[in-house]
């Protein structure tokens, strides 16, 4: 009966509910252990020009592979890391990797191009983040112009001054910054105009159906033009389709990152990409 039923139910949501609390604390505690035992591995997803498909950057995406559970997402453990503060030794050795990986890159004679870092709002803001960077720089002797970190609309949680400031401290280092995910956020457009950032990445979300949906394409079509008037970049993320790249080139986006041009690989397969490999 109904009665029971719902209590079934009931019963199922808790037992549910419970699984993924111990699969969280779990997790949460193997990756204080992967830390220490080198399980990530940072993958690369090249960045392309619009029109000519040539790489024009590299986005730097962390893998954890988990012994016993196999390949885990960013999207699962990057929040959990952010909740236990694990993400601050996890988003230094990502910088530091990336950096090195750059560094091997240049040295194997690679047409250079920037590699992007993704960098949590929690990292970001918090005190002596610049002079790690700096420092990461001075280790791996990467020209700064060869760094890009992504944020978020995050970063603008406690006050819009502080990251002014820190990305104005970075523009001087000469480390451009990309507003990533742009649209999913909460904030409002105002501040676009006061943050000193090089690029807009348009989420994935506005891209998918861009070809069927006339809302999102507008609002894609709004976000290029004021974008280009403020003197941005733009990239959109998530192309999978042809259909999808024609659109946003006739909308006049500069870059394009998805499924379609190339999924994230590994440092080395990177490294034989016919169209980074050193002209001879
Ligand atoms: P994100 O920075 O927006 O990165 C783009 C995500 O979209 C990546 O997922 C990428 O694999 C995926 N993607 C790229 N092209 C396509 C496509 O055509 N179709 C679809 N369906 N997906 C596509 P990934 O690698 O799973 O990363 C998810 C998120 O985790 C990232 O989103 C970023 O927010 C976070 N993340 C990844 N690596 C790091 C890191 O090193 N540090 C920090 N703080 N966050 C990271
Ligand atoms: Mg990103
Ligand atoms: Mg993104
Ligand atoms: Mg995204």
């Amino acid at each position: 009966d109904a009665k029971q039923q719902g209590r079934n139910t009931w019963h199922w949501y808790k037992g549910d509910e419970q699984r993924a609390t111990e699969e969280a604390v779990r997790l949460r505690h193997d990756l204080h252990y992967a830390l220490q035992h080198e399980q990530f591995e940072l993958y690369y997803q090249p960045i392309v020009d619009a029109v000519s498909g040539r790489t024009r950057g590299l986005e730097a995406l962390v893998r954890w592979h988990h012994p016993e559970r196999g390949m885990i997402s960013p999207g699962v453990f990057i929040p959990l890391a952010e909740q236990t503060g694990q993400i601050i030794p996890l988003g230094r050795w990502v910088l530091m990797r990336a950096c090195q990986d750059a560094a091997v890159m240049q040295a194997a004679n690679m047409r250079m191009v920037p590699v992007a870092v993704n960098i949590s709002s929690l990292q970001f803001r918090r005190e002596g983040f610049i002079e790690d960077v700096l420092q990461v720089l001075d280790e791996t002797k990467l020209p700064s112009e060869f760094l890009e970190l992504e944020v978020t609309e995050s970063v603008l949680l406690d006050g819009a001054e502080k990251a002014i400031a820190l990305i104005n401290q970075l523009k001087d280092i000469g480390i451009r910054v990309a507003l990533d995910d742009f649209g999913t956020g909460f904030s409002s457009l105002s501040y676009l105009r006061d943050l000193p950032i090089h690029k807009i990445k348009l989420d994935r979300a506005f891209i998918q159906d861009i070809v069927s949906d006339r809302n999102n394409a507008a609002i894609v079509q709004g976000v290029i033009t004021m974008a280009h008037h403020m003197g941005l970049v733009v990239v959109a993320e998530g192309i999978e389709a042809p259909e999808q790249q024609q659109d946003l080139v006739r909308r006049c986006c500069d870059l394009l990152q998805g499924f379609l041009f190339a999924r994230p690989m590994p440092r080395d397969a990177i490294l034989s990409l016919p169209d980074v490999l050193p002209s001879e």
